[in-house]
């Protein structure tokens, strides 16, 4: 993805559907997560890319190390920052989408986990129509899925479709809260 904010379309949707049933905060870590932690792990631990990607960007490293860490930032890290500043600001988009209060609205830990998972999953699904080679099946190869057989073609049909409802769903829910 070329922004990896348009990562959140899909799970927002889900959120949608069914509100009292997810974690906002989870889905949206989740999967925004592992374009986040690729760079760092390169950094902190001088891997090359693809040693990195094959754990940020597989089934594998979405069910474990992409979830550990979207567990950990989902309910440490993200809630005191809104919370911070929600209290500044004094300004509803900090905690609010779809008229819920996503820092009030926070399910049990098992919704937490269940949300940051569907979250992880989903970015590295997503990702399988925008790169030519993509590691899901780490350590059992690779494989894409592209729209035509092309690769242009499938980022460009990805990034509108998934840009399209990112940004008319942030205008709606968020924005004009
Ligand atoms: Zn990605």
């Amino acid at each position: 993805m070329p922004f990896t904010a348009f990562h959140c379309a899909p799970v927002w949707l889900i959120f949608l559907a069914r509100p009292k049933r997810f974690d906002w905060i989870a889905l949206s870590v989740g999967a925004t997560l592992p374009d986040i932690l690729e760079p760092l792990m390169i950094f902190i631990f001088y891997r090359h890319y693809g040693e990195v990607r094959v754990w940020t960007h597989s089934l594998l490293g979405a069910a474990t190390i992409v979830l550990i860490g979207a567990l950990l930032v989902s309910v440490f890290v993200v809630p005191r920052i809104l919370a911070y500043l929600r209290d500044k600001y004094k300004d509803k988009r900090f905690h609010t989408f779809a008229k819920i209060d996503i820092l009030e609205h926070r399910g049990s830990i098992l919704v937490i986990i269940y949300s940051a998972l569907i979250g992880t999953i989903s970015h590295v699904t997503l990702d399988l129509f925008y790169h030519a080679s993509n590691p899901i099946f780490h350590p059992y190869g690779s494989t894409a899925i592209l729209f035509f057989d092309d690769l242009m073609i499938s980022k460009i049909i990805t990034t509108i479709v998934t840009g399209g409802i990112f940004c008319y769903l942030a205008y709606r829910f968020w924005w004009k809260t």
